[in-house]
């Protein structure tokens, strides 16, 4: 049981605002989602820590998102305290070469601080809709780029409870993964080394990958962008579009006719439209190419 009023007082200290019975639709980029028990939109890597330590001892469910950009959200909703990952913790900080995020800051404010900064190394991950701590547990990457070609350092919440610190070598970054993702560990801060560079060579870096999103993406459409992952010796996208199913839908969800590896809420989509079709599209490229393809987007449960 959430005591409410006990958990909001402590949000108060804390200076954590929150939100009860909140619709998670207003927090992913899918716009899917039920209401969770509480919101909490944290505002220091200590806070976080107080949170962990009163919801564990409480035996309250509870888990954490950054910007909902790859993430499907139940239409029953969270029956639980997100602990949210947004603006309230999003300073950056330039030092030389080294930039330090909080963990909810958009990743593309923090490559166009590094490129005001001159700094060179994250022109490619730009454009990428995600935080900077959901984009290191998702290893998120982009032509070519991942965070793990610029991470150095992060700070985190452990399994314990504690705040710790954990270099690079030790995060275990392979596509789409990270130690976050299976020790069940809130990432608080970033820590990325840059080089230096031509401020207007970044900037046309930029540009050209923004471009290549608004063409070839249906950025128009809300989304959790690919939502399979790329299958060894393959792309999800052309196994799909070889499969013709560009433009099979569900309700309101549909493959994309623009990019066949993502799914887009055309208007009004439930979760589990988006399940749907996503598992008839599944069963149909295995039977067709024997291709097993695996969702790419996390369901909040
Ligand atoms: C239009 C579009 C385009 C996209 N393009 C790309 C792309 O090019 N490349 C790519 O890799 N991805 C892409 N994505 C997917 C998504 O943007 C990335 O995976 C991004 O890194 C997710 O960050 P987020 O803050 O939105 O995380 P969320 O969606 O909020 O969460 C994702 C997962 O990370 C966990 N998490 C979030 N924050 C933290 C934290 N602070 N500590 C611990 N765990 C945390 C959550 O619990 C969840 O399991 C795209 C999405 C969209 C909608």
């Amino acid at each position: 049981m959430i005591n409410i009023i006990e958990l909001t007082e402590i949000c108060k200290e804390l200076n954590c605002k929150c939100s009860v019975s909140c619709s998670l639709k207003d927090y992913t980029t899918f716009k899917i989602g039920g209401e969770c028990r509480m919101l909490i939109d944290i505002s220091s890597s200590e806070a976080a820590v107080e949170l962990v330590k009163y919801l564990r001892e409480n035996n309250i469910k509870y888990t954490v998102i950054g910007r909902g950009s790859n993430i499907l959200a139940l239409d029953e909703g969270y029956d639980g305290v997100i602990l949210h990952f947004g603006n309230a913790i999003s300073g950056v900080e330039i030092n030389g070469n080294i930039v330090i995020a909080g963990a909810g800051a958009s990743l593309a404010e923090v490559c166009k601080k590094a490129q005001q900064a001159g700094l060179s190394g994250m022109e490619n991950l730009y454009g990428i809709p995600g935080s900077v701590g959901g984009g290191l547990y998702m290893n998120a990457g982009a032509y070519g780029s991942e965070m793990k070609d610029v991470v150095v350092s992060a700070e985190y919440i452990n399994e314990n409870g504690e705040l710790c610190h954990i270099s690079a070598e030790d995060m275990e970054l392979s596509y789409r993964h990270s130690i976050f993702s299976e020790r069940n560990c809130i990432i608080t801060s970033v820590t990325f080394e840059l080089t230096e560079g031509n401020l207007d060579d970044i900037k046309g870096a930029m540009a050209e990958c923004m471009k290549k999103r608004v063409s070839k993406q249906p950025l128009e459409y809300p989304s959790a962008g690919s939502t399979f992952k790329r299958p060894e010796g393959s792309y999800a996208s052309l196994l799909i579009e070889q499969c013709g199913l560009k433009g099979l839908s569900v309700g309101g969800a549909q493959v994309s006719e623009k990019h066949s590896g993502f799914v887009i809420n055309t208007g009004g989509a439930t979760c589990d439209d988006v399940l749907d079709l996503c598992q008839k599209v599944r069963d149909i490229v295995k039977e067709k190419t024997g291709y097993i393809l695996e969702l790419e987007p996390i369901i909040i449960k």
